[in-house]
């Protein structure tokens, strides 16, 4: 699988690569998506750019595309009805700047169109790389938090738990952020059940497996919305915040809370 890692630091896309990589059970080649994002909205204003030059000037698969909530919207099943689009929804938002941009784009390079993955880490990326390590941090949580008007935890004390400050060199980030995502590498589905936003991105690279050619479905199903009955993953058999002995786990220190 051939792709570009569009998020907001390189860090992240260092992580991301290996949460891909386990999403696939396999090694990804990466494409330079040509331009960097700097943050919401950036993210989406450059995508169309970067969706037409992959589309055009390479053979990739497609662009995975991975930003903070912060304080936007948390999708929900709710909004994968047919078109429904909440105008405060990231997901939602990037999801049609995808439609939009390749609706009307001729076939290129043997395939029909670049395809896309797209996750909305709540309210941050910090919190997927917390996940099975702090027990306090889920989408859920943060839901619920949303919904009292008392957040559980701020970006920054997420930031403070992965690294440690809340001001880490580049150097500092990417190996903790490669540490964490190294965790789920063998099995992602505490990952999945935990944040059904990194669920969604999840689907979405399944389904460009099963757009290859030979597996049998329409290159055209891939990248689509999931239906609102999508199956949510079943919880993993390790319990958050157990130190399972397993090479997945390695042997990083617990982090404070
Ligand atoms: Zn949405």
């Amino acid at each position: 699988m051939k792709l570009a890692i569009l998020s907001e630091s390189p860090a992240d896309e260092a992580a991301l690569r290996v949460l891909v990589e386990a999403v696939l059970r396999g090694p990804v080649r990466l494409v330079r998506p040509g331009l960097r994002a700097r943050g919401w909205p950036n993210v989406s204003q450059v995508m169309p750019a970067i969706l037409r030059h992959l589309h055009f000037n390479t053979d990739a698969d497609g662009l995975v595309v991975v930003v903070d909530a912060d304080d936007s919207v948390v999708h929900t099943p709710h909004h994968d009805r047919p078109d429904y689009f909440h105008p405060q929804c990231r997901m939602c938002k990037l999801r049609a700047v995808y439609r939009q941009t390749m609706k009307k784009l001729p076939p290129a390079h043997g395939r029909e169109r670049a395809l896309r993955a797209i996750g909305i880490a709540v309210p941050a990326i910090e919190a997927w790389y917390l996940c099975g390590r702090d027990p306090t941090v889920s989408e859920q949580a943060w839901i619920e938090g949303q919904q009292k008007g008392v957040p559980p935890y701020t970006r920054a004390e997420l930031k403070k738990r992965v690294y440690d400050t809340e001001r880490p060199s580049l150097e500092h980030e990417t190996r903790r952020a490669m540490q964490e995502a190294l965790r789920h590498r063998h099995d992602c589905r505490r990952l999945e059940y935990d944040f059904p936003s990194f669920a969604a991105l999840a689907q979405d690279l399944r389904g460009w497996k099963a757009a290859q050619p030979g597996s049998g479905a329409a290159a055209s199903r891939a990248g689509r919305p999931e239906p609102a009955s999508s199956p949510v993953p079943a919880p993993p058999p390790a319990c958050v915040g157990a130190a399972a002995p397993s090479a997945a786990n390695g042997d990083l220190p617990p982090v404070k809370a």
